[in-house]
């Protein structure tokens, strides 16, 4: 009965952008691909929900990048806080682990996208799953 009222709330780091997810937000997913490295100066850590449960509280600084056909990022105009990942069409979206307010009581369960992985690191044994690009299972991305 607590995950049917419990909200998860979170937004950028200037207070611009606030959101609340009125459904428990799945596992976190560590994604690899080169989108996520740029627009976040490293991996993207994000977890998926249905849609229906998301509602935009604040949207003052709000700002949208059709990062690919399949998808458009949110992001903060002011202060530059990585958000959204937004999959066109679909009846889920993504927001970014490190944007919801703590505590969330999710934890990660993959490594998605790591045949994209930066070079400049080795994904440590950690035991979460991995996930290629291209292996089903890798629900967080459809496309880098
Ligand atoms: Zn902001």
């Amino acid at each position: 009965m607590a995950d049917e009222t419990q909200v998860w709330a979170g937004g950028c780091e200037c207070g611009g952008v606030r959101y609340e997810i009125a459904a428990r937000p799945g596992p976190i997913s560590f994604c690899h691909c080169g989108q996520c490295r740029r627009q976040h100066s490293h991996v993207g850590a994000y977890t998926t929900f249905p849609r229906e449960a998301f509602r935009l509280v604040k949207d003052e600084t709000l700002a949208w990048y059709q990062s690919s056909e399949r998808a458009r990022r949110g992001f903060c105009s002011r202060c530059g806080a990585g958000l959204f990942w937004d999959p066109v069409g679909e009846a889920r979206m993504d927001v970014t682990a490190g944007s919801l307010d703590q505590p969330t009581g999710l934890r990660a369960d993959r490594h998605i996208w790591v045949d994209f992985k930066g070079d400049y690191y080795d994904i440590g044994e950690d035991g979460l799953i991995r996930k290629t690009s291209t292996e089903p299972g890798n629900q967080s991305k459809v496309e880098p």
